[in-house]
């Protein structure tokens, strides 16, 4: 049994167990506002007040009971089975008066750091007449006033993780962003007519690598409103309701980019492309590997020009070097 103050300390991970991932993004925002007070414990219950959009309080309580089942009761209405919110809002303060930065999760600490690199070291400009929507030019500010490496930002959203960077880090984070996006959202930011441009929609449809969804990525459609009946009924076939990939991958995808190659009113982004063509090229070298893996066992152990027999263990191996043409063997030295 853990003691009573760390009873309710959660992880990342156990808050999007308690609830949909909305409701944990509006609770970190409301926490990130400071929209909680009055958190108070006593033992097994936890007791906060959170202030919504509208400025009206909402108390709330967590508790566990003599069993160590938890519980959950809010003003608003929400309990156990449909935590709000505010509850989510009361956790992340209860966890950070405790001073545990490990309830943030990784995932919002390395999005935070980012947005703060994005404003001081990052110089972009738009490519084109670019307002927001579309491709940027991103680099890292150095001494001399000039772009060192510079990469392509294509911002889909002012208020989604939907875009996408040619960096190292925006292709292996899994975030969804990198400090160039972060950098070319501060920069729009900055305008005046903002608020405005916030409000506004994509002017085109667009498909991209979903970081953002329940279990990522996703390839995902955004549809505009005013998307044409035709380009709808081609996509009907693959992307569900919510607008994520419904067909097996990576061929569904190969097949559903051929249908629509021609179109100008949709966006195939580069992000979703590029997945599904990992994805075809591993499971390529997974067939290859197999195919190696058969022709040395058929030859029980041996390999074409070698004496040796290989071990069992060892077949893997060489099955998974020669398929992968190059590769660093890890193994431990002295399985040889
Ligand atoms: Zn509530
Ligand atoms: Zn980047």
């Amino acid at each position: 049994m853990s003691s009573p103050r760390e009873l309710f300390l959660f992880d990342s991970e156990q808050l999007h167990a308690l609830a949909a991932a909305d409701t944990v993004r509006q609770g970190l925002a409301w926490f990130k506002e400071n929209r909680v007070t009055g958190v108070s414990q006593e033992e097994s219950h936890l007791w906060a007040e959170v202030e919504d959009a509208n400025g009206e309080l909402f108390g709330n309580e967590v508790w566990f009971d003599a069993d160590g089942e938890m519980h959950i009761q809010c003003a608003c209405g929400a309990d156990t089975q449909h935590v709000c919110a505010h509850v989510i809002a009361a956790l992340y303060a209860h966890a950070s008066h405790s001073g545990e930065q490990a309830l943030l999760g990784a995932t919002e600490t390395a999005i935070e750091w980012r947005v703060k690199r994005g404003r001081t070291e990052v110089k972009v400009e738009p490519v084109g007449d670019t307002v927001w929507f579309g491709a940027w030019k991103a680099g890292s500010i150095t001494t001399d006033k000039h772009f060192t490496h510079s990469y392509r930002v294509n911002i889909r959203s002012l208020t989604q993780r939907s875009n996408h960077c040619t960096c190292p880090d925006f292709a292996t984070n899994q975030l969804g962003t990198c400090k160039h996006i972060e950098g070319v959202l501060h920069k729009i930011s900055k305008r005046r007519d903002y608020s405005k441009l916030k409000k506004q929609s994509a002017p085109l449809s667009y498909v991209y690598l979903n970081w953002d969804a329940p279990q990522p990525p996703v390839i995902t459609l955004q549809r505009t409103s005013e998307m044409d009946e035709g380009l709808r009924s081609l996509c009907v076939g693959y992307f569900d309701e919510a607008g994520l990939f419904k067909q097996p991958l990576p061929d569904g995808f190969f097949r559903f980019a051929a249908v629509v190659q021609d179109r100008v009113d949709l966006d195939v982004g580069e992000d979703a492309q590029g997945y599904a063509r990992r994805l075809a090229e591993r499971a390529s070298q997974q067939l290859r590997a197999q195919d190696i893996r058969a022709q040395i066992e058929a030859s029980s152990g041996h390999l074409p020009g070698i004496k040796a027999k290989l071990y069992p263990y060892q077949v893997a191996g060489v099955a998974f070097l020669a398929a992968n043409g190059r590769a660093l063997l890890a193994d431990d030295m002295r399985f040889g």
